[in-house]
């Protein structure tokens, strides 16, 4: 599916951090030319740690989850294209650190006495303004407390602890799947967890309101706008080592 089919929280970050990287990405649909370990890491703690809050929401006994260290190794091994490795990182040493971040989120009391779980990977989908493709997500976490009130949990594999500006500057998301759920007043939270041997959690809160959906929504028009009309300036900087199209673009400063 192309980029005018559908748009996405990932697709409209993407194009902010660099339109140039979004347009080899879904406008050219150039194969990466490696996959980042980050990547791996996140996407394996998160399907261990849907997992386990799956298992909560069947009644299934949650030790029977698999060895999260060799599911993290098998993620690595079967990542196409292959996983490039930072100069300071060792497959081993990553798998164990991804156990350590699935330990510690499932360990957090996320639930307390309050919600039950209704829901893990949840795709929504619909419009949000009327010139723009429609959104597809997948929402991490869906949980209800017996009031019958919504929670919305998306999780973030992180460097460090987040900032109050990390948090504004992610906010958008459960801000946009709240308005994709064409609800009002959901609980709407990130569950953070650091890589590090130590992983540190936080349950961050998002406060929503109408000017919150505004801010969204021109956020979202003027990226539109920049796709339709094909501008995809190159922003070379730090993302460029990570990105998996810099043994090609000119721009490149990794
Ligand atoms: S290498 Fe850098 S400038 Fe080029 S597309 Fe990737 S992030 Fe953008």
């Amino acid at each position: 599916m192309g980029a005018c089919e559908y748009l996405s929280w990932s697709r409209v970050q993407l194009y902010l951090r660099c339109p140039r990287a979004f347009w080899y990405r879904y406008i050219e649909q150039v194969p990466n030319s490696f996959t980042s370990s980050a990547l791996v890491l996140g996407s394996a703690v998160h399907d261990l740690v849907g997992e386990h809050f799956g298992k909560l929401m069947t009644g299934e006994p949650t030790e029977d989850t698999p060895c999260a260290a060799e599911f993290i190794g098998a993620c690595f091994d079967e990542a196409d294209p292959a996983v490039k490795l930072g100069a300071k990182e060792d497959r081993g040493g990553l798998c164990n650190l991804g156990a350590a971040m699935v330990s510690a989120l499932t360990g957090h009391d996320l639930l307390g006495d309050t919600w039950s779980v209704a829901g893990v990977e949840e795709r929504v989908t619909g419009p949000l303004i009327d010139e723009a493709p429609p959104f597809v997500g997948y929402i991490d976490l869906m949980l209800v407390d017996d009031d019958g009130s919504l929670g919305v949990v998306d999780f973030k594999t992180t460097k460090s602890r987040w900032s109050s500006a990390t948090l504004r500057e992610n906010s958008g998301q459960l801000v946009l799947y709240e308005a994709l759920l064409d609800a009002t007043n959901t609980h709407r939270s990130f569950l953070t967890v650091t890589k590090a041997k130590a992983p540190k959690v936080q349950q961050l809160t998002v406060e929503g309101s109408e000017q919150a959906r505004e801010r969204l929504h021109e956020q979202v028009r003027h990226v539109w706008r920049g796709i339709e009309s094909g501008t995809f300036p190159a922003h070379p900087g730090w993302g460029c080592g990570y990105c998996g199209y810099q043994d090609r673009c000119p721009h490149s400063s990794a």
